[in-house]
């Protein structure tokens, strides 16, 4: 018989938009490897190596730290169906399109959501969590994100954890992109519930979510009156089949869980500050490019993220043309902007295995010639030779 389809033959890219980000060989490599039985006392080995470079990537000691089988998402919900009850009170932070996601989960949770907002582009003020908390009683939990993908602003922690834990709630953060690219430090700013995602700055396909807890939140969730109301995500479950007892719940994603395992060997072995300190010389360096190109950036320095860049569109530019030459001239993807931001920025990734030199100057390059060709009024070559000299420091 005929095959149908041709083989599998995608084209060969750059990922610098808001993820998935480019996987290392390595990675790639290690999905590659035989299967072996979940169960198997090998993948039961594996799983707890695993965890324990969860914990060294989050930060913290939490024994309560596991990889979700799903994307990012799947570790939001996790965090929220565990964690709340109906009628329980939640404040969550809107800046972003992310901020809005968990407000729409806490709500399927049947959750009292009180929000707090600030602008796309902005974060939340430690004096609006004040102000939630005082203005109501019993919250529950607070929900930030660290490093909205939406925007690319970077949330501050340490003063709302405090304002959170003065008032006996939970601190919910959420770090799909941050994990990995910046700082987070669960135990030193006493996160309480954290999930992330392997396909931004940990470079593995998309497909697990990390998660970790605190004892607080370990407790809090121990006290449930009623059933989590989601079978496949109720921790009290999986808990056991990455615990000791390693009840079947339901079988892990084998495969996944060998390029997590290889994805975050390799950001331990480049050390977690040289990791930090990589993410913020390029990103920093991208930016001054874009800037010495005439281009204008969407977030203030102060909380400007360095893995997730948004840059104004030039007046007189189209958009999806742009990108799309990009891609198919140069095989370089970036992404669009979301909600209010849609046609006004475009939101260049440097994560992981993406941010490298090259790459920076290579979007530099390639930018500034399609953005040349559509007639926007770029300054050519400064750009690329800021980058160049920052990354040089
Ligand atoms: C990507 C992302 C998510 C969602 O992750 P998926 O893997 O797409 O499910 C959640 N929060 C933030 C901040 C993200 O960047």
């Amino acid at each position: 018989m005929r095959a149908m389809f041709k083989e599998l033959n995608p084209p060969s890219r750059v990922l610098m938009g808001p993820g998935p980000s480019d996987v290392h060989p390595r990675v790639l490599k290690a999905m590659a490897t035989p299967l072996i039985g979940h169960l198997d006392p090998s993948f039961l080995q594996i799983m707890n190596e695993t965890m324990e470079l969860m914990r060294t990537v989050f930060e913290t000691k939490n024994e309560l730290t596991l990889a979700m089988s799903g994307t990012g998402s799947s570790g939001m919900e996790t965090v929220f169906v565990n964690l709340l009850e109906p009628g329980d009170k939640i404040v969550i932070g809107v800046n972003g399109l992310f901020g809005e996601r968990m407000v729409d989960v806490a709500e399927r949770c049947g959750a009292e959501v009180i929000r707090i907002e600030a602008p796309w582009g902005e974060v939340i003020q430690p004096e609006q969590v004040e102000e939630a908390l005082q203005g109501h009683a019993r919250v529950k939990a607070v929900a930030v994100v660290h490093a909205e993908t939406s925007t690319g602003a970077l949330q501050p922690l340490a003063e709302i954890s405090q304002l959170v834990h003065a008032h006996e709630a939970l601190l919910i953060v959420d770090a799909v992109t941050s994990l990995g690219g910046v700082q987070i430090g669960i135990d030193e700013n006493e996160v309480d519930a954290c999930y992330s995602g392997t396909q931004k700055c940990i470079s593995a396909p998309p497909g697990l979510s990390p998660v970790t807890f605190s004892k607080r939140a370990a407790e809090s969730m121990a006290k449930r009156k009623s059933k989590v109301q989601s079978w496949y995500l109720d921790l009290s479950m999986i808990q056991n089949y990455w615990g000791q007892e390693r009840f079947y719940h339901h079988t892990a994603p084998i495969s996944m869980n060998y390029a997590l395992r290889e994805a975050l060997r390799i950001v331990v072995e480049e050390g977690l500050e040289n990791t930090w300190e990589r993410h913020w010389k390029l990103g920093r360096a991208l930016q001054s490019g874009l800037e010495g190109m005439g281009l204008s950036l969407h977030v203030a320095e102060n909380i400007r993220l360095p893995q997730l860049t948004s840059v104004y569109i030039p007046d007189g530019v189209e958009d999806v043309s742009v990108r799309k030459q990009l891609l198919e001239q140069y095989g370089i993807e970036i992404g669009g902007g979301l909600g209010a931001l849609k046609g006004k920025v475009w939101r260049v990734g440097l994560m992981g295995f993406s941010c490298q030199p090259r790459n920076v100057l290579l979007f530099l390059a390639a930018l500034e010639e399609v953005l040349a060709q559509q007639g926007a009024d770029v300054r050519r070559e400064e750009g690329r030779a800021i980058a160049a000299e920052a990354m040089q420091k």
